[in-house]
């Protein structure tokens, strides 16, 4: 039997993004359509957590669309700077890309001994069947590491070439992308909330949650 896809909208204008989770999402009867095809702008990430700013994007995308919604929002988490620079991961260094955020980080963690660089990347997915939903789906993954100090390799984006997986001696920025899907934060976090779409969340998946 042939199910009709569900229709929903992705709260991001990256074409690359929506592709990723389209393909994942499939799996669940997921047809994912870009923000940008609805000439909708990125909305203000006010939010004090990655649930709240993940939220605020979905409901704007949602709102402006029409349809059902899904949004994620990511950062890195470092232990020895107090959770920095978490939701501000993106402006680390107030705007100047990934490399300037890189060097803003290792200069904050200069001196700090390999044991006390632990941190993580995480990911917050939501889905909210429209702007008032009262009840989103929240699912969120983790990818556990410690930081470098200094970067490696030339994959990924972001804080990749710094982040040490837990258990690899590899940087982020040395794995394949597909390597990087199966055990990211986001891999995890979007692979949780495939199986609450799918209604068969009881199977279980290391390192990614649910509420
Ligand atoms: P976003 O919420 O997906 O836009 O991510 C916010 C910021 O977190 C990015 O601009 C990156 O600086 C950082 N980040 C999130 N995920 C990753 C990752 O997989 N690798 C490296 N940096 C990441």
């Amino acid at each position: 039997m042939s199910v009709t896809p569900r229709r929903v909208v992705l709260a991001s204008g990256n074409a690359g993004k929506a592709r990723e989770i389209g393909a994942l999402l499939a799996p669940a009867g997921i047809e994912i359509l870009s923000q940008a095809d609805f000439g909708l702008e990125s909305a203000a990430e006010t939010g004090l957590t990655f649930i709240e700013n993940a939220l605020l994007k979905a409901r704007h995308a949602a709102q402006g669309s029409g349809l059902p919604a899904i949004a994620d929002d990511s950062g890195l988490v470092v232990d020895a700077l107090g959770g920095a620079p978490g939701i501000h991961s993106a402006r680390y260094a107030g705007g100047g890309g990934d490399a300037a955020n890189i060097a803003r980080l290792l200069a904050a963690l200069d001196g700090v001994p390999p044991a006390e660089r632990s941190a993580r990347f995480v990911c917050v997915a939501v889905f909210l069947q429209g702007p008032a939903d009262p009840l989103p789906l929240v699912c969120q993954g983790a990818w556990e590491g410690r930081i470098a100090t200094r970067p490696r390799g030339s994959g990924g984006f972001g804080y990749d070439p710094v982040f040490l997986p837990l258990g690899d001696q590899r940087s982020a920025a040395e794995l394949a992308p597909e390597e990087k899907n199966r055990c990211s934060h986001r891999g995890r976090a979007f692979a949780a909330l495939r199986l609450r779409l799918s209604g068969s969340a009881l199977a279980g998946d290391a390192g990614a949650g649910a509420s």
